[in-house]
């Protein structure tokens, strides 16, 4: 019997991202806002950056923002400004919408291969998410409803016992999927 192991790491969404060209990574990718914030001076102008990085560590630096430096004032009343989105994004953090970073698989492309069970090894620090949208947001070729089966028939355990739907996935937990 063919079988395949996978360790997903689950992060928390990161809430600001754009797509665009690496010079790094030599193609388009996705950019992380790193929540870094930065004033550099340039002759009397003064840019404000937030720093972005892409997967791979390689960084980006969106301009928010130009002034004279003759506006002192108005930059520090932007550096107060700044911190309003800040506090209100690390809030919204807390309250939940998590997303994740992990290689999404279909079930029948593994089944081509002739893997008949799949063991994921989670590791997550923070993440609250259900083990049915986990997997429905992460198996290409399988709804939400058809997981639940899965679940149900036991053709999916969680540390190779029987587990629920709505089942919070944990840190150290491993998933078993039949195909
Ligand atoms: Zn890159």
């Amino acid at each position: 019997m063919n079988q395949l192991s996978l360790t997903w790491e689950l992060y928390e969404d990161r809430i600001d991202s754009v797509k665009r060209y690496c010079s790094g990574c030599g193609n388009k990718v996705t950019f992380y806002d790193s929540m870094i914030r930065r004033h550099n001076a340039n002759g009397k102008k003064i840019f404000q950056y937030a720093i972005y990085k892409c997967e791979k560590g390689h960084t980006w630096n969106k301009v928010l923002n130009k002034y004279l430096s003759k506006e002192s004032n108005a930059l520090s009343q932007a550096d107060s400004l700044e911190n309003n989105p800040y506090m209100k994004k690390d809030k919204y953090k807390n309250e939940g919408s998590q997303r994740l970073t992990i290689n999404k698989f279909s079930l029948s492309e593994l089944s081509s291969k002739d893997i008949e069970r799949v063991d994921i090894f989670i590791r997550n620090e923070s993440c609250k998410i259900r083990l049915d949208n986990l997997l429905a947001e992460n198996l290409t070729d399988l709804s939400r409803t058809q997981i639940q089966k899965k679940i149900k028939k036991q053709r999916i355990l969680v540390n190779e016992g029987v587990s629920k739907p709505k089942y919070f996935v944990k840190n150290g937990d491993k998933i078993t999927i039949f195909i």
